[in-house]
């Protein structure tokens, strides 16, 4: 808040920041299906809660030496028509209660709120449903809400209450505040029922929801007040057992999804569950998800994991960046070391072995787990490749220790199946001709373009197979990784490729009959040559063309046409290539040129048109755009008047 709003409003008054009052807007406005959920936001909320004390507790016992039980309590007083949810957990002083419920600071409300903005659509209800809306969610059954919070080792204890509508007031708590509070920490959220969210002030309901929505929390809920627990009345309503200490016998596909849904603030399905407990040198527990939808900053470079850190069921982290590798940052979940040092600072976990161990292994079983659903879940598995393939391909070029697991599951699309089915690299190498001991690829935007492009028809004609490669990274990580099995990877817009082996017979025969055309080709190239200098490489007589008259490759030696366009962008790179212009020897235009001996101004319109139509078909950049049109004018003019 600035100075001037602070004089503006008064000590206790606090308006919403912009996204809040928007958001509260729409989830007023909401006509929620779902309306249980905000028990499931107020429970994980209280949870996280504990679950930070409980780690500040390791180095500063005293906060929690004379209630060092952690638990949640949850009951509706049908004479106030509220409904409290009370927790002894890290709780919030002033300044606190204001950023975290005043302003939109993180988590998924902050990404729910980005993606509104972005959209800009009024689907809102759909993104509501993707990313959950957290504390606020308390509003589609209660208003107001107070919240009433004592920061542990603090003295004070604030009182935080909105309608959520224009802004909140925070003050210091009564003495009836502070005895719904649980001892002398935490926080207790008191929503004032709305008369068509009523049910919600029945045990049963209560009850029913929390054991859908809070079961795998590990911290115990409770039905009653703190005072019915002392005194022995009230009842525990979760197991509070850790979901991923758990047997996966023992869990249901529901239990999986909802942990899932808690610990992503998403409410998606996930794609896929890999729960597993490693044992011998290394020992840990991990409950990992692939989600369904690509995060919508999945491409941000400030984009970290959300995989959460445990040390024997103490919550330590989620932000220790060196847990996963950058090229699964899309994984969700929690994993639990058995052999870290509780009393850790989170720095110098960063660099921890132990953690560097973990990711690794955590990684090759995730590859391993996505190889088995590429077998089992081909929808699946095409669907997790089609949101999070390009990211895993950063692997390959990141992590070379990783490498041959993730040549393994990548996919991609070839000119077998007219770049509609993915093709594997074994598959490719199971096809490739007699004689071929290439991976050919081509690279460029999309596989629409890359199916029409002109260096492909000498491949197509002689049935050899190229995989498109569309994504950013293929680029970079085909610099690094030369080869599958000993196949090299060579791209089909570079170089010389000798196709010839690759020829029907008599195909080579008939070429060797007409010395004399192959004069007239010689004397067009050397021709080009001279009109083009400076501007090409050189120019000659091309093997991969059928259909077109030219093409342009990169020199054997040169960076490739695909790759030089994309460090431009990303202006990486300033030097111009200067390319090989390919002719096609068969095509009735090239045949005409070289059969009419041009020359002078016929020959230089000829060469210019020749070298910008290759560019236009490969989307570059022509040098001069108007000398193109009006060579095209004019030899369409000749034409006209004949
Ligand atoms: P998120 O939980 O995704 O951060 P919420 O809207 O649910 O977003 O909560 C916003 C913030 O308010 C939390 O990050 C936390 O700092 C604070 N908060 C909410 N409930 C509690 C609670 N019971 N105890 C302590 N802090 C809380
Ligand atoms: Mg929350």
């Amino acid at each position: 808040m600035s100075t001037q709003e602070k004089i503006q409003t008064n000590q206790e008054n606090h308006p919403f920041s912009a996204d809040v009052a928007r958001l509260l807007e729409i989830v007023a406005g909401a006509l929620y299906t779902n309306q249980d959920v905000f028990l499931r936001e107020l429970t994980s909320n209280a949870a996280d809660a504990c679950d930070r004390l409980r780690y500040e507790a390791i180095k500063n016992p005293s906060l929690t030496k004379d209630n060092s039980d952690f638990r949640i309590h949850v009951y509706k007083d049908t004479e106030s028509r509220t409904l409290t949810v009370v927790d002894n957990g890290t709780g919030m002083d002033e300044n606190e209660l204001i950023e975290n419920l005043g302003t939109i600071a993180k988590s998924g409300t902050a990404s729910l709120m980005k993606q509104i903005k972005e959209s800009g659509s009024n689907d809102n209800l759909k993104l509501i449903g993707q990313f959950g809306v957290g504390f606020y969610a308390g509003y589609m059954v209660g208003n107001p809400i107070e919240v009433i919070s004592r920061k542990a080792g603090d003295k004070k204890t604030w009182r935080w209450e909105s309608d959520g509508r224009s802004g909140f007031t925070v003050h210091e708590a009564s003495p009836e505040d502070i005895a719904l509070l649980d001892g002398d920490r935490g926080t207790a959220v008191r929503l004032h029922i709305k008369d068509e969210a009523c049910e919600f002030l029945l045990d049963e309901k209560i009850k029913q929801t929390i054991e859908l929505y809070a079961d795998h929390i590990s911290v115990p809920i409770y039905l009653g007040t703190p005072q019915d627990t002392s005194e022995g009345k009230s009842e525990q309503i979760n197991s509070a057992s850790a979901l991923w200490m758990r047997a996966r016998n023992d869990i249901t596909k529901e239990q999986y999804t909802e942990f899932y849904r808690h610990i992503s603030h998403g409410f998606d399905e996930p794609l896929m569950t890999a729960h597993w407990r490693a044992e011998g040198k290394m020992e840990f527990s991990a409950l990992l998800f692939v989600p369904t939808l690509r995060p919508w900053d999945l491409f941000d470079p400030s984009r970290r994991h959300f995989v959460k850190l445990y040390v024997r069921r103490v919550f330590i982290s989620e932000d220790i960046e060196t847990l996963m590798y950058p090229w699964l940052r899309f994984i969700r979940g929690v994993i639990d070391s058995e052999d870290l040092p509780l009393n850790i600072s989170r720095e110098s976990l960063q660099h921890n072995p132990v953690i560097n161990k973990i990711r690794s292994a955590v990684a090759r079983h995730i590859l391993g787990e996505l190889d088995k659903l590429s077998r089992n879940d081909k929808p699946g598995f095409a669907a997790f490749w089609g949101q999070f393939g390009a990211v895993l391909k950063e692997g390959l070029y990141d992590a070379p220790e990783h490498r041959e697991d993730l040549l393994k599951i990548c996919r991609f699309y070839s000119t077998k199946e007219d770049g509609e089915k993915f093709a594997t690299l074994a598959e490719y190498v199971e096809r490739m001709k007699d004689g071929q001991d290439k991976i050919f690829y081509i690279s460029g935007e999309n596989v629409q373009n890359l199916k029409n492009s002109p260096q492909l028809e000498g491949f197509r004609a002689r049935g050899l197979e190229v995989l498109f490669m569309t994504d950013t990274i293929d680029d970079f990580w085909l610099q690094q990784v030369h080869d599958y099995k000993g196949k090299k990877f060579q791209s089909i817009t570079k170089g010389d490729i000798d196709l010839a082996a690759f020829d029907k017979k008599d195909d080579q025969e008939q070429k060797e009959k007409e010395p004399e055309q192959n004069n007239e080709i010689e004397s067009l190239i050397e021709k080009l040559n001279e009109v083009l200098e400076g501007k090409i490489n050189t120019a000659k007589s091309s093997k991969r063309l059928t259909g077109s008259p030219v093409c342009i490759v990169a020199p054997e030696t040169g960076i490739d046409m695909h790759m030089e366009r994309v460090l431009k962008i990303h202006q990486k790179y300033e030097g111009e290539t200067k390319p090989v212009l390919e002719i096609n020897p068969d095509h009735p235009l090239i045949r005409r040129l070289a059969a009419n001996n041009a020359a002078g101004q016929d020959i230089t319109d000829a060469a210019w048109l020749l070298l910008d139509q290759a560019r236009i078909i490969q989307g570059e950049p022509l040098d001069d755009p108007s000398a193109f049109a009006k060579r095209l004018s004019e030899v369409m003019l000749s034409d006209i008047s004949k």
